[in-house]
């Protein structure tokens, strides 16, 4: 019912146990059957089980597997993309919709939070997001004035100012997202479970969806131990995909990204470091990000595999990379490590498919998945229970088409960000 530490880290180590839940044995009805235990799935079984539908949920692992329970808990407002290049990919009606559903993601996902009393440390103070140079400073200005031309809570923080909120002079100044913040992303997950459960949906762990057939106007799910037959299906998959939807993970380049936790900070670094707990990262193409954890552990991340080679370049360069940022934090050590797989798509912007009738999925996150998530899970439902129109769901319908050079662009992603780390060394 648990998470390997291995794989899940700090994250696992500091959760509230997951709810208890069994693998399906024989054969069930639904109305709604969700394949996926993590945030989108989640989120839908929720709303929908609070709907009053019949909800069945199905996760091939545990809850939190996937990239829901290896993440670095920023909750953001908004893609990785800038505002403006939104409608300019989706046109001016989807665009605008999914901004302004974006934008108040983050409000979405803390109110949940305290409805169904998830103990999962938020932290509502904002997110910091760190210039590198005057490159670095052009696109943070660049991002706020969109955001501020949309009436968002967004502020530009000179070099002054940043380094009194980061606790350190590396930066060229900040973009303050007020709408942000952080979670522990496992609690989180967990949390959503254990609220869909009490609304009555069932969660099956363990049960790896294989295989679907039409059964009426509906569809009828295999898993090893039994069926859910429903009317409908939605796909939660995201980077963590497998049979029997390939499509959703093959329209995704992974990109591996780590984290390493240290042992809790003394009172002065916890001080002087992120006073007021913002969730920070930087412009740098192979960023870094970091936030403290409720017990004051500095959770550093960047992009890399811990596996092979990969685990101990990552390794001597987050040591190297935290004390150039932070000097006074000295020889640091980590108490946890762990990475996962971001699903990155052509144009960095999420899918919405219709995969079959009845048979609906959003996916590719492109490393915000917290906040749109959880609110695309909320619209699934109200999909699925017929209030919101297919034509006015926050992205449009599009085939999934494999991503280019996938497996080159993979083998990039992981090899480069090694080589750049161990390059660095030689600064
Ligand atoms: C290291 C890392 C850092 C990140 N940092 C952030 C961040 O700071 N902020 C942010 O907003 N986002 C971040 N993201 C992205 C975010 O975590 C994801 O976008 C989000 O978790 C996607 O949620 P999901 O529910 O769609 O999919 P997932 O959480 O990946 O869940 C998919 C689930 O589907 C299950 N599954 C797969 N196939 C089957 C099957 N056949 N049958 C049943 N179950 C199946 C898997 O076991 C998995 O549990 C990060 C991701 C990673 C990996």
């Amino acid at each position: 019912m648990q998470n390997d530490p291995r794989s899940h880290g700090l994250w696992e180590r500091t959760a509230p146990s997951a709810p208890p839940t069994q693998p399906l044995a024989g054969d069930i009805k639904a109305d709604v059957v969700v394949i996926g235990g993590g945030f989108t799935g989640l989120s839908t079984a929720l709303h929908a089980a609070r709907d009053g539908m019949n909800v069945a949920v199905l996760e091939g692992v545990e809850i939190g597997f996937g990239g829901s329970g290896r993440n670095v808990g920023l909750v953001n407002a908004g893609m990785w993309v800038m505002p403006d290049a939104v409608p300019a990919a989706l046109g001016a009606d989807y665009g605008e919709r999914l901004l302004a559903l974006l934008g108040e993601a983050p409000r979405a996902v803390f109110e949940l939070v305290r409805e169904h009393a998830i103990a999962c440390e938020p932290e509502t103070q904002g997110t910091l997001h760190c210039a590198v140079g005057a490159a670095g400073l052009d696109e943070i200005a660049r991002r706020a004035a969109q955001w501020q031309a949309r009436g968002a809570d967004v502020h530009l923080l000179d070099a002054e100012e940043t380094a009194a909120k980061v606790g350190s002079r590396a930066y060229a100044g900040a973009l303050l997202d007020r709408r942000a913040g952080t979670i522990q992303p496992l609690a989180y997950v967990r949390g959503l479970a254990q609220a869909a459960l009490r609304h009555g949906a069932r969660i099956h762990t363990r049960s790896p969806a294989l295989a679907t057939e039409r059964a009426g106007a509906g569809w009828r799910v295999a898993t090893a131990g039994g069926a859910v037959t429903a009317d409908w299906v939605v796909v939660s998959t995201d980077a963590y995909g497998s049979t029997p939807w390939p499509e959703i993970r093959a329209e995704q380049v992974h990109l591996p990204y780590f984290n390493f936790a240290t042992a809790p900070l003394g009172d002065d670094l916890r001080r002087s470091i992120l006073p007021e707990r913002q969730g920070a990262w930087d412009t740098r193409e192979i960023l870094s990000s970091f936030r403290f954890d409720r017990a004051g552990r500095l959770v550093f991340g960047s992009v890399g595999a811990l596996r092979g080679t990969g685990a101990p370049i990552h390794r001597a360069w987050a040591r190297r990379a935290l004390a150039r940022i932070f000097p006074e934090i000295g020889d640091v050590a980590f108490e946890a490590e762990w990475y996962g797989q971001i699903g990155m798509t052509d144009d960095s912007l999420p899918r919405f498919h219709k995969l079959a009738p009845n048979v609906i999925a959003f996916s590719g996150y492109n490393g915000r998945g917290i906040a749109p998530g959880t609110v695309f899970g909320r619209q699934l439902a109200a999909h699925v229970a017929g209030r919101i129109r297919e034509a006015d769901l926050p992205l449009p319908l599009t085939p999934p088409v494999e991503a280019r050079l996938r497996r080159l662009k993979e083998a990039y992603y992981e090899w480069g960000a090694q080589f750049a780390h161990f390059a660095d060394a030689r600064l």
